[in-house]
């Protein structure tokens, strides 16, 4: 799957508050396996990217994954660290922030907050 990292200086694992130095994994502006740095422009030109257009204004606030880069951190079990979610914010193209997420989440993954989805979200609306 072809998505592209983002290193912030200043994301922390929750659970021990150590730095993030490996980097989010994010699904959003042209996929190209690119890495980023806040800040940063997001590229929306190319042959494979999401969503379909920019997002009116460049703004986007879209899930990402990373994982602690601490062995030692009690999110590690049987030597796999647990992933866990970030939310990266980007305002007129750039990204803005990154930090950690804790939802709600639909459970679709690298999922796009804002904007809003069309269609999907409409139909999840209770009735009156
Ligand atoms: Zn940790």
């Amino acid at each position: 799957m072809t998505y592209n990292t983002v290193y912030p200086d200043d994301l922390q694992c929750p659970f021990c508050n150590e730095k993030v130095t490996s980097g989010v994994g994010f699904r959003f502006g042209c996929l190209e396996n690119k890495n980023y740095k806040p800040g940063e422009k997001i590229n929306w030109e190319g042959a494979v990217h999401r969503p379909e257009t920019r997002p009116k204004g460049g703004n986007i606030k879209s899930v990402g994954y990373f994982n602690c880069d601490n062995v030692k951190c009690k999110s590690w079990s049987d030597c796999f660290p647990d992933v866990q979610q970030a939310l990266i914010t980007v305002k007129n193209d750039v990204i803005e922030k990154v930090e950690v997420y804790k939802g709600p989440l639909s459970g679709e993954q690298f999922e796009i907050i804002e904007p809003v989805q069309g269609g999907k979200q409409k139909a999840r609306s209770p009735k009156k």
